[in-house]
């Protein structure tokens, strides 16, 4: 005779079963509590009061603190609202998280607190190609002296002479991130698309009818990527005297400020990314990140396809490098740049000289 299934239960469970709460019983539990939290300012309830609004059970009896669901939404509308007042004028716009661009936000906060620096990433997972290595596997792999930004931020690796290995790319791109995100002065929008640039006409020009770009025009990327369906889904803006562009050279907004620049006739052309030479495509990358249009740096894997050079494959030092290259670029520029209402109107009065005492090269 088949026997009857009551149902699969665990021996430990199944031991427990005598003390384990019914539903019943535990929302009427939960009933006793007022059922609106007290938000973080104006509560009446009081402090040592607020231990008793939880439990962390691990036998049947875990209980949330309460909440309404207009709590949850306000928690978060009310943040994103404020962030995007306060971003609207940044000093430093980072278009892509990549490894590049996050090398670069992780140099620029760290040395510069006083500036605001916003990050924009298209896709909903910041990091770009850098959670796996090359051919998709784990291993990340970054020639010296890259190493060094290992090191600063944190990133454990095995030493194998003139290269290092990280045992696994996500290690890298997982502890960047986390570092970058616990700068105060720094703001991520993620899934959100940088889809146009700002140019104002450029002051600092020889020439007059020249432009400066002054910021990114941006849109939520899955209304970028739907334009051809619905007409005008009008974007936001976001102006800074200096924009950073790491949108590598692959993927659905591959190159995008290169390849936009070109489009609109400010730039005259792409060289486009060429065949694989490990051996010389990363010093290039790294020694020609540069400001390649007046108000705009460009590095990792998108100046590649600008400027024709090599493509480098797995080895990700040169993106590091980059990085930290272009954000010393932006510091130095942005402490030469007079800027009102994060637009650009002059050089600094010192500005020459600090240059002449430095023996900068910008
Ligand atoms: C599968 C694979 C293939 C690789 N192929 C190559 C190769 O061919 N050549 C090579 O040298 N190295 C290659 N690499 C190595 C390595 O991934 C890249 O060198 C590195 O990821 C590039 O870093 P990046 O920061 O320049 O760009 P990415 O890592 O590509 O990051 C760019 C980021 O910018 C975001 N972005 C782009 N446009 C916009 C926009 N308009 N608005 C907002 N965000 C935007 C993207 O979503 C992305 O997150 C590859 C790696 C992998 C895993």
């Amino acid at each position: 005779m088949a026997a009857t299934y009551t149902g699969f239960k665990s021996s430990v469970a199944a031991a427990a079963e005598h003390v384990k709460p019914t539903v019943a019983q535990t929302l009427t539990k939960h009933a006793e509590l007022p059922l609106s939290p007290p938000s973080s300012a104006g509560s009446d309830v009081d402090a040592a009061e607020f231990e008793k609004r939880y439990t962390e059970d691990w036998n049947g009896q875990y209980r949330f603190a309460p909440i309404k669901e207009h709590i949850v939404s306000r928690a978060m509308t009310s943040r994103y609202g404020k962030d995007l007042y306060d971003t609207a004028i940044s000093d430093v716009v980072i278009v892509g998280a990549g490894s590049a661009g996050l090398s670069a936000a992780y140099t620029l906060a760290k040395e510069r607190p006083d500036l605001r620096i916003t990050i924009l990433e298209a896709a909903v997972a910041p990091g770009g190609g850098a959670w796996v290595g090359g051919q998709l596997m784990s291993a990340m792999v970054v020639r010296k002296p890259a190493h060094h930004f290992l090191q600063e931020v944190g990133v454990p690796f095995e030493d194998e002479g003139d290269y290092v290995v990280v045992k696994h790319a996500a290690l890298f791109t997982s502890t960047v991130l986390s570092k970058v995100l616990q700068f105060p002065n720094v703001k991520l929008f993620n899934a959100v698309a940088v889809e146009d640039l700002i140019t104002r006409p450029d002051v600092l020009a020889d020439e007059p009818g020249k432009v400066r770009v002054s910021g990114v025009v941006t849109n939520w990327t899955l209304a970028t990527l739907a334009h051809g369906l619905q007409s005008c889904m009008d974007p936001n803006v976001i102006v800074a005297p200096i924009v950073l562009s790491f949108a590598g050279h692959d993927g659905p907004f591959g190159a995008f400020c290169v390849k936009r620049l070109v489009a609109t006739g400010h730039l005259e052309a792409l060289g486009n990314m060429r065949t694989l030479d490990m051996r010389s495509a990363e010093d290039a990358i790294v020694n020609q990140t540069r400001e390649i249009f007046p108000g705009i740096i460009t590095g990792g894997m998108e100046l590649s396809e600008l400027d024709g050079a090599s493509r480098m494959g797995p080895t990700f030092g040169a993106m590091m490098a980059s990085g930290v290259k272009a954000a010393k670029t932006a510091i130095q520029l942005l402490d030469r740049l007079e800027v009102e209402e994060g637009e650009v109107v002059g050089w600094k009065k010192d500005a020459w000289k600090k240059d002449a005492e430095s023996g900068l090269q910008l």
